[in-house]
């Protein structure tokens, strides 16, 4: 029997499953990225020119809303059962079960590293750029954060007492536990639970069928987010921020575009641009939802199918990733804590830099992967230096952009780790990696 529910069919695919279509491939990346810039261009053009009235209604708060909420829906609507299901057939796979805490240990301290590097950088092009000096404050500020919980409660927190509630609300973490532990116990119940996995093998490849059907209206679900986004922002308030805007976005290029492709280079052997393309689907997906959460899915999918990552390693390092590892929001947690400091005047020192750096590296842990919320968990930060936390009030205005582009650095940061972490552990097929069209068609 395959223990790997991805490649355990017999329709004659060389990846297994029945795709349901074109997965990520060229050609549906290509038809995303038209409809990206379409979106993007029609967004542009009903904001510049101040379209209003009944039809600016109709279309944007109307058809874009409604598309886009549909997407976003039913993207979010496949994360529990998948991530579940095909967790709970990646650990009842492993034959080894010590490789588990390996894999674990190697996967978490990665996506630490990359962290920590994300938010040094960031400190550092903040002191070099300077983009919060001669800021002139508004005299009146309204934002109020909220007290982190204590480091006791979150890990507490971490362990579900019942695993319905846990899936109603859809926290990873506890569903992580959770499916570890099922499928720890799969592989100990000798027959019946060769019997349970069979089951969750053909519901894994129910659910990715499913994912598959799904990415064909990706397109059109890009397409109204896209829009509705640029049709709304209000452009005036970049005006002040554009030497923060620039230095944000300028780290997280460089992050994206540089630190991951050396990674993959140096430590995974393997090639950036293949990765890159491959990512390509996901990325534009995950820009549209801002939220590493919704993306999952997709993520998970191209891991599997278009890089050659197996379950075993995905269905573990993908969906942890999606809940703790966010390079690009602590980009931006680095970048706003200096540019705040900058701004008040507060000078806060070698140490006080550390201080964000570790604060930061923690608190993207602790952010979940829903648009928005690193920009709560920099209260935690800025807290943590003494510095005022109605300064988020001063980046709030433009933080929908910023927060587009780090959840597609965000995703990246998972699917690059889980690359090297696979192919340390021999856990990836490096003839899949390397055909640019694998996974493109079914
Ligand atoms: N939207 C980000 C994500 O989902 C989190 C954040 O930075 O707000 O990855």
């Amino acid at each position: 029997m395959s223990t790997d529910p991805v490649r355990a069919d017999d329709d004659g695919d060389p990846l297994g499953g029945d795709d349901g279509g074109d997965i990520g491939g060229a050609g549906l990346t290509q038809r995303i990225l038209v409809a990206m810039a379409v979106g993007l261009g029609l967004g542009l053009v009903v904001n510049l020119l101040g379209v209003e009235g009944a039809i600016a209604d109709f279309m944007v708060g109307g058809l874009l809303h409604v598309g886009g909420a549909i997407f976003l829906a039913s993207l979010k609507l496949l994360v529990v059962p998948l991530v579940f299901v095909s967790l709970v057939c990646g650990t009842a796979a492993l034959d080894d079960l010590s490789r588990l805490g390996r894999l674990g240990g190697r996967t978490l301290l990665l996506y630490l590293f990359t962290t920590a590097v994300a938010v040094t950088v960031a400190i550092s092009a903040g002191v070099l750029v300077q983009p919060g000096a001669g800021f002139d404050l508004p005299t009146e500020l309204v934002f109020e954060g909220r007290p982190a919980p204590p480091l006791s409660e979150t890990l507490i927190q971490i362990f579900p007492t019942n695993p319905v509630k846990a899936m109603a609300e859809g926290n990873m973490l506890q569903i992580i536990v959770f499916a570890v532990l099922f499928g720890l116990a799969m592989t100990m119940a000798g027959k019946p639970g060769k019997r349970t996995l069979s089951l969750f093998e053909d519901f894994n490849a129910v659910i990715m069928r499913l994912v598959g059907l799904l990415m064909r209206f990706a397109p059109i679900g890009v397409f109204c987010l896209i829009a509705k986004v640029f049709a709304e922002q209000g452009f005036e308030a970049f005006q002040p921020l554009l030497k923060y805007f620039g230095v944000v976005l300028g780290v997280l290029l460089l992050h994206g575009l540089v630190v991951y492709p050396s990674l993959l280079i140096f430590v995974g052997r393997l090639d950036p641009r293949l990765f890159m393309r491959k990512m390509r689907a996901a990325q534009v997906v995950a820009f549209s939802t801002a939220s590493s959460g919704a993306t999952l899915p997709i993520t998970l999918r191209t891991a599997e199918r278009r890089l050659g990552v197996d379950n075993r390693v995905a269905s573990f390092t993908i969906p942890l990733g999606a809940t703790i590892n966010m390079d690009g929001t602590a980009i931006m947690q680095g970048v706003a804590t200096v540019f705040i400091a900058q701004a008040y005047g507060v000078e806060i020192g070698p140490t006080g830099y550390l201080m964000v750096v570790v604060t930061a590296t923690l608190a993207s842990i602790g952010t979940a992967g829903v648009p928005g919320v690193g920009l709560i968990m920099l209260a935690m930060v800025l807290r943590q230096v003494n510095l005022p936390v109605e300064g988020i009030g001063l980046i709030i205005g433009i933080d929908r952009l910023l927060d587009m582009v780090r959840t597609a650095v965000n995703i990246t940061g998972d699917a690059a780790v889980t690359c090297i972490v696979a192919k340390g552990e021999g856990e990836l097929d490096l003839e899949i990696y390397a055909d640019p069209e694998a996974g493109a068609a079914a």
